[in-house]
């Protein structure tokens, strides 16, 4: 059955990850009306705790969002579970949202909050793996793979760096170049540190008992390991939401949405925050960010409002 929520929110924030949720929270305790309209699949999801995140280190990614849209709500935000599937309008005549459980929102500023997805090089069986023992972030994951037998799969002109980054935490490297080409110096810089250089393409994964045990070669050699790192390219998820027309850009590690350092968009009245802007801040950066354009987007109603108030005292309507 399809409803219509009549209401027009102060702010809708199109995902309710660490940067939405915190953006919420700041704009309920500012006293706006908002709502949070969040699809339920986070980028950390497959990770089973969260790490480097003060106060809550090690803390489940799904517990630590659920606290978060109870906090929001306290303070009055809405929380709907559920997918925006159509975004349209303009600062000027307002934002209509239409999610994927039929109802309407309208909404005079938007924030985009949705995260990136993550694109896997194709080979068989990453994706099951993922956020376990295949993993894209020595920050994340690091502490727990630390010393073990770790492979990097190359997978953009960033990655030879990136495995002399994994190297801090085990120094049993391998990298797999895996038919891109890399710079002399980069590899030269590999092979300093000791880290192991196996060409040739990765075709497939071993798993045994539920872990990774190697990497399977086109030529069917195996390379034992422990853990894969693969430095997924990225996009910002925007399903649904391209008839606003925000600007995006390619960046080494994907394409992001192009927002100021205030959180503004190319499009007046939509902004942008988290992963979707940035796909290297982690939670507490995201969330972090999430707040500071709450905080400007409330700062720039306050002004609007006594812009109109100007306008309206110099133009009585009884004159
Ligand atoms: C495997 C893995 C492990 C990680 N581990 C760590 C870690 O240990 N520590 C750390 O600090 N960081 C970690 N990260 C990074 C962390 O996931 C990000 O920093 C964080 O999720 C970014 O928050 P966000 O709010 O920008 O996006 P997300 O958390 O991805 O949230 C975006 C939300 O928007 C929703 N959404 C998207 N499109 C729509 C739509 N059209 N309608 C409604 N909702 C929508 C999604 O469903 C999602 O719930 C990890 C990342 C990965 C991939």
């Amino acid at each position: 059955m399809s409803t219509t929520h009549t209401r027009i929110y102060d702010v809708a924030i199109i995902g309710g990850g660490p940067a939405g949720l915190s953006s919420a929270l700041v704009l309920a305790c500012a006293r706006r009306s908002v709502i949070v309209i969040d699809g339920g699949a986070p980028r950390n999801a497959p990770a089973a705790a969260a790490h480097g995140l003060l106060g809550q280190e090690g803390v489940n990614p799904l517990q630590l969002l659920k606290r978060g849209r109870e906090e929001a709500a306290s303070y009055g935000a809405r929380i709907a579970q559920t997918n925006v599937l159509h975004a349209s309008g303009s600062a000027d005549d307002g934002f209509t949202l239409v999610l994927n459980d039929d109802s309407t929102i309208h909404a005079g500023q938007l924030l985009i909050a949705t995260g990136v997805r993550d694109a896997l090089p194709a080979v068989a069986g990453l994706s099951r793996r993922w956020g376990r023992d295949v993993v894209h972030c020595p920050y994340c994951h690091g502490w727990e793979i630390r010393d073990q037998r770790i492979g990097l799969l190359a997978s953009g002109q960033m990655s030879a760096m990136q495995a002399l980054l994994f190297h801090q935490w085990s120094e049993q490297m391998t990298f797999f170049p895996n038919g891109l080409e890399f710079p002399a110096d980069q590899l030269d810089k590999v092979r300093a540190l000791g880290i192991s250089i196996v060409s040739g393409t990765v075709c497939g994964i071993e798993v045994v008992d539920d872990r990774l045990t190697a990497v399977v070669m086109d030529d069917g050699a195996q390379v034992g390991l422990d853990a894969l790192a693969v430095p997924a390219m990225t996009r910002a998820r925007l399903d649904g939401l391209e008839g606003l027309g925000v600007d995006v850009a390619e960046n080494a590690a994907g394409v992001a949405v192009v927002a100021d350092a205030a959180g503004h968009t190319s499009v007046p009245g939509v902004w942008a925050a988290g992963n979707a802007i940035n796909p290297a801040m982690q939670v507490s950066e995201s969330a972090s960010n999430g707040a500071r354009v709450a905080m400007t987007i409330n700062t720039e109603m306050v002004f609007a409002r006594a812009d109109r108030a100007i306008a309206d005292s110099s133009n009585p309507v009884d004159a």
